[in-house]
């Protein structure tokens, strides 16, 4: 046992122990998580040396390439930091999982995640309404809606009816299938497409029009501790099956409302499944303002789910759906939990931790991720820090607000130095003909950004 708070917990259990009771009991005298040792990361990110395809793959990849996943075992590694528990309800802590190595992922799931050209396309749909553009953006719409994160959960009001406004004109004729969005709400989903086609470089990215939860038919509720409306997340996975496209990798659906699995359960992040290829994540709980809004909702209608008055998208808000969005669709690639480093793919409990994770795949992850996708290493640490710099928008798409992008963007600079850097001699084995300098012939393999 490790805490008073703990033992206290304990005695408090047996006093009268039912079935839930016994099970977080035997969580709590179960073996804690050990972060794994740089011996332990080194098999994890090395293809097994009996497995030849993928030898020979990590073979031919450049040499600063290979000196970055060798990060992932480098004990004094300014860049990646092994995954240790910093709380007591942190997803190791509670849900003991054994990880995946690169071999492991190769042999069981490669061949069915890898894009090829009948399967290179990312799906996601948007489910529900979506917060304006954010505050300091200059467009009439964004204006208009500025003031509705003091909203009452009224449906009516000068944001939601422009949010109406802006409908009538867009939705054509289209029968219910067009969302109520307007300028405003796209320029959200242009931001999250533009970042996720810098992480997924190579593959396409798509948004489909959105859609309102009344044609997904799915079951709803009202929280009982939030008073916030909720979709039932297996309905929409059961929608999203007869939608998927014949081309995508996968089709997630993401919405702004709460969801929940099944009645007995409070909320749930998101919900996905490998089978089919479909997945739904929310990013309700990673807006400041989810748990803040008025509590007596007595008469609370649904077509609040249509036309829910949201605050405009924070820095923050923008950079938790950019790392929810990836982490799942890493999922989609057969990508177990990182249990090796603190990474884009660790499991998370809470918000907390979700915010503690980085932005990026640690070099294990990402060995994956590009085996997967088939991009180079320097190009898309280039993309992303592209997407974090503000002059790089040009027109078009204006530039998000970027202040909580600001140390990722950092630690994106130090790593195309660490990629750049000549390695001292006698530290490197080059594997034979492929010592191409990193300028040279990098851009032409990818020509997507
Ligand atoms: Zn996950
Ligand atoms: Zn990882």
């Amino acid at each position: 046992m490790t805490s008073r708070s703990e033992s206290a917990r304990i005695r408090q259990l047996l006093q009268g122990l039912t079935e839930d009771e016994i099970l977080e009991l035997m969580r709590m005298i179960s073996p804690k998580f050990a972060p794994a040792d740089a011996e332990t990361r080194k098999k994890a990110v090395l293809p097994d040396p009996n497995e030849k395809k993928s030898t020979k793959r990590y073979e031919n990849l450049k040499a600063a390439e290979r000196r970055y996943f060798a990060e992932a075992y480098n004990e004094s590694s300014e860049l990646w930091k092994p995954l240790t528990i910093e709380d007591e309800s942190d997803w190791l802590n509670n849900h003991p999982e054994s990880g995946q190595t690169f071999g492991e992922w190769f042999t069981k799931e490669f061949p069915q995640h890898r894009v090829n050209r009948q399967r290179r396309t990312i799906y996601i749909l948007p489910l529900g309404p979506f917060p304006p553009g954010h505050a300091g953006q200059s467009t009439a719409a964004a204006g208009a809606t500025a003031g509705a994160s003091t909203s009452t959960g009224e449906t009516e009001g000068g944001a939601s009816s422009s949010a109406r406004g802006a409908t009538g004109g867009a939705a054509g004729g289209a029968e219910g299938g067009a969302s109520p969005s307007s300028r405003t709400d796209k320029v959200l989903l242009a931001w999250l497409q533009k970042f996720c086609q810098c992480f997924f470089l190579g593959v396409d990215v798509k948004f489909l029009d959105p859609v309102r939860v009344r044609e997904v038919r799915c079951r709803t509720r009202i929280n009982e501790h939030t008073k916030q409306w909720q979709l039932l997340s297996k309905d929409i996975l059961d929608y999203l099956v007869s939608k998927k496209p014949r081309d995508a990798i996968c089709l997630v659906a993401v919405t702004m409302l709460d969801l929940y699995p099944s009645d007995s359960w409070n909320f749930v992040f998101g919900q996905a499944s490998l089978v089919t290829g479909c997945g739904v994540f929310s990013f309700a709980r990673y807006d400041e303002n989810f748990y803040y809004i008025p509590r007596d909702r007595k008469k609370a209608k649904k077509s609040e789910l249509e036309e829910f008055n949201m605050p405009p998208v924070t820095s923050v808000l923008l950079l938790r759906a950019c790392k929810v969005m990836t982490h799942e669709l890493c999922h989609m690639f057969g990508m177990k939990h990182c249990i090796y480093f603190s990474c884009c793919i660790n499991g998370s409990n809470s918000r907390d931790e979700s915010d503690r994770r980085p932005v990026d795949l640690c070099p294990v992850c990402l060995r994956k991720l590009q085996e997967a996708v088939d991009f180079r290493l320097a190009v898309r640490f280039r993309a992303m820090l592209q997407y974090c710099t503000k002059e790089s928008w040009d027109s078009g798409v204006p530039a998000p607000p970027l202040e909580a992008f600001e140390p990722f963007k950092k630690w994106l600079e130090k790593v195309l130095v660490f990629l750049e850097e000549t390695p001292a001699a006698g530290n490197e084995t080059p594997a034979a003909g492929n010592e191409t300098p990193a300028a040279g012939n990098e851009e032409s393999s990818q020509a997507s950004n």
